[in-house]
């Protein structure tokens, strides 16, 4: 069992460009950092608290003992927050340019580093290459940003499924074992345990449902310790179908495609990135929610715009999630992580 933290949780409430409310957890360690401030943002129906897995050392821990000042962002993805049927293109205009605005105002920094997951990366990546974010110099990225491909069985199961599911429910949550809200959820959580024999975790299975193609569709499980095996039960909630709509049209596209009008280009990739900031992809080569190829075109498309600049990281052994929750992610990727945050 991991000791419990020695650090403590302050958290400052934002308000997103629109007025929704959102917070950051500003985690405070023993000692004063040395070091600026890193936003970290989670993915989809998850929240902040997503970095930090009971692994021996998880991101944040790794992060604080390099002297880092960690900021967690509750956008409006988080299951934390107030239910929402969000899109990424609001994220990307209204919340984390107000997040970054905050985490400077608060610390007296002229500038942040960012290490972003899956839609917290895509739409963050999308508010960076738009122009939204120029004080973000440095932008750690996992899984999918610009580019979104996916596994063969999802194309066929995304657009079957989330048409019929739309006119019964507003969200799919992982949460539904424990208090099913419709026959729709009943039923989704009977399949799932008629088709996921992996393990013997209803809530793991049920990520795979919801997330992915395979089994577990998020993690290998030889990555995970087991106490986190169990935590990922507190982890997980509502996603809303209106993100599973947006996705399925991104995927055809093969770039992002905003869902509402709020300035952004109909393709993001038309023009050049709009920022100076330096990209680290990295991705999971067993990742079965986003292919690898995902970030790889993205860092292609950032290569040709600037040759050499930016770098792509495929990690073998690690799928999605695993890169963060991984019991042996601290010596596996946090180190990678560091020194493209520390690299000029
Ligand atoms: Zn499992």
């Amino acid at each position: 069992m991991k000791n419990p933290p020695t650090y403590r949780d302050e958290v400052v409430p934002f308000t997103a460009r629109d007025g929704f409310a959102c917070n950051l957890i500003h985690v405070l360690g023993k000692t004063s950092p040395t070091r600026g401030p890193v936003l970290l943002v989670h993915g989809a129906g998850v929240r902040a608290n997503l970095f930090r897995a009971p692994a021996e050392v998880n991101v944040v821990d790794y992060l604080l003992s390099l002297g880092y000042d960690v900021w967690l962002e509750n956008w409006r993805g988080s299951i934390d927050l107030a239910f929402n049927s969000w899109n990424i293109d609001q994220a990307a205009v209204y919340d984390h340019p107000a997040a970054v605005d905050a985490v400077l105002s608060h610390t007296g920094a002229s500038t942040l580093k960012a290490i972003i997951h899956c839609q917290g990366s895509t739409s963050f990546m999308w508010a960076a290459v738009a122009g939204l974010l120029p004080r973000v110099n440095v932008i750690v990225s996992n899984a999918v940003s610009l580019h979104p491909v996916i596994p063969g069985w999802s194309h066929l199961k995304l657009p079957f499924a989330i048409p019929i599911l739309k006119g019964q429910t507003a969200y799919i949550d992982c949460q539904w074992p424990d208090h099913p809200d419709s026959s729709i959820a009943r039923a989704i959580v009977e399949a799932v345990r008629l088709t996921h024999h992996e393990c013997n975790s209803i809530y793991c299975k049920m990520v795979s449902f919801t997330y992915g193609a395979g089994f577990p569709a998020l993690w290998s499980h030889a990555n995970l310790n087991e106490d986190t095996h169990t935590w990922i039960h507190q982890e997980f909630g509502k996603v809303p179908i209106t993100f599973f709509e947006q996705m399925i049209e991104c995927v055809r596209a093969g770039h992002l495609v905003p869902k509402t009008n709020l300035g952004l280009p109909a393709d993001v990739t038309a023009q050049a990135p709009q920022t100076d900031a330096r990209f680290a992809l990295f991705a999971g080569l067993e990742n079965k929610c986003f292919l690898p190829e995902s970030q790889q075109r993205t860092y292609d498309w950032l290569n040709a715009h600037a040759p050499g600049r930016h770098t792509l990281h495929l990690i073998p052994n690690y799928g999605h999630l695993d890169v963060f929750m991984g019991k042996d992610a601290s010596e596996d990727i946090f180190p990678l992580m560091a020194q493209e945050l520390e690299a000029a």
